[in-house]
This record gives structure tokens, C-alpha cells and sequence, in this order.
């Protein structure tokens, strides 16, 4: 399988990071945690995330367990939020 691509660069990116935790947000409420690989081009340095398992860590009405699985990933500076 291929790698993720940096379009502008026309390189393959090269994997930076496991279990990077990507936060999803909707209507202002937590709604999931995924975990997944990031992957940085050796050019421009452009950094993605991709590779995700099959399901979400945890789900936003899981409300202790996600609130304690957050609270560890970001002490490890390790979740990127988005609003979808
Ligand atoms: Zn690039």
C-alpha cells in the first residue's frame, strides 16, 4: 500500500509518530478519539494524520472514560481537535 503523498512536493511523507490521537468535535461536544499515525514530508514538513484504526478509541458518551483517556493524551501533548 502506498504511503501518504505531500501533493505540493510530490514525495512520499515518512511516518513521524504513532498513536497520534485526533479529536473530533461536534455541535461544541466531544464526539470521538481516533488514534492514528502521523506522517510528516521530508521536504516541506507538511504533517498529516492518517492510518486510523477500525473504530474510535472512545466514544463522547462514554463520558468518564473519555474524559481520562483526553486528559492523558494531551498531558502527553499528543491530541489535534477538529470541529466536523
Ligand atoms: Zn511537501
Amino acid at each position: 500500500m502506498p504511503r501518504p503523498v505531500c501533493v505540493n512536493c510530490r514525495r512520499e511523507m515518512r511516518c513521524s509518530k504513532t498513536g497520534r490521537v485526533l479529536e473530533l468535535v461536534s455541535a461544541e461536544r466531544p464526539y470521538q478519539l481516533w488514534s492514528g499515525d502521523e506522517w510528516k514530508c521530508p521536504v516541506c514538513e507538511a504533517r498529516v494524520i492518517a492510518g486510523y484504526g477500525q473504530a474510535a478509541m472512545v466514544e463522547g458518551f462514554d463520558e468518564d472514560r473519555y474524559a481520562k483517556m483526553k486528559e492523558y493524551e494531551e498531558n502527553e501533548k499528543n491530541v489535534v481537535s477538529i470541529v466536523v
